[in-house]
């Protein structure tokens, strides 16, 4: 990587951790900025907040909702999650784990779209309604929207269920559910695959 894209790497994890521009700083134990391969990057994975246990490791999606994203991936699509750089929307936890409000989305995304201008990704994921809302700015839910290749400035993006939200269903609905996401993540692996050929 050349000095000047790590020492931009360095000001901008600086900036982050010392970050005061909303109110989730009051209440953060940590701040997680993302983690993953900084040089050729291919995918990015982008979620909306972090929880408890990011909060106190300062690590991202390592809870339950994190170790599924793991699985998925892995299991589903043979893709190794340490291959992809996991971030959220706003880098602070939201207490209660309640979803981040338009405030604090807003103040956060000059640092989201700082690390994707950093890692020039071919393909974004977006985990949930929030990332998949706030990047797209449309109004069509998580649900009806998964699944379908979209683009963020160029960027090919794929919507898909929030892990979070597949350890919620129970029954038929969690089958569905689990069942849509093992597609999406087969055709997030025919993406990347294609990607790879084309080098
Ligand atoms: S959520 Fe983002 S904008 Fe708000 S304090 Fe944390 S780093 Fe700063």
């Amino acid at each position: 990587m050349s000095i000047e894209i790590n020492s931009a790497w360095d000001l901008l994890k600086s900036q982050i951790e010392s970050c005061r521009k909303c109110d989730l700083c009051e209440t953060r134990t940590n701040v997680v900025i993302g983690e993953g391969p900084t040089e050729n990057c291919k995918c990015v994975i982008i979620g909306e907040a972090p929880g408890e246990d990011e909060d106190l490791s300062g690590h991202p999606f390592v809870g339950r909702a994190g170790q599924l994203l793991t699985k998925i991936l892995e299991n589903g699509g043979g893709i190794k999650r340490d291959s992809l750089y996991v971030t959220n929307a706003v880098k602070c936890r939201p207490p209660g784990n309640k979803d981040p409000n338009t405030g604090q989305l807003t103040a956060c995304s000059d640092f989201l779209e700082a690390q994707l201008l950093l890692l020039q990704p071919s393909v974004i994921v977006t985990l949930g309604n929030i990332s998949t809302k706030w990047l797209l700015k449309t109004s069509a839910g998580i649900t009806s929207i998964r699944g379908q290749w979209q683009k963020w400035r160029k960027i090919d993006l794929l919507p898909m269920f929030h892990p979070s939200y597949l350890l919620r269903q129970t029954g038929d609905a969690e089958r569905k559910a689990k069942q849509l996401t093992w597609n999406d993540v087969k055709s997030l692996k025919a993406k990347l695959d294609e990607l790879n050929n084309k080098e």
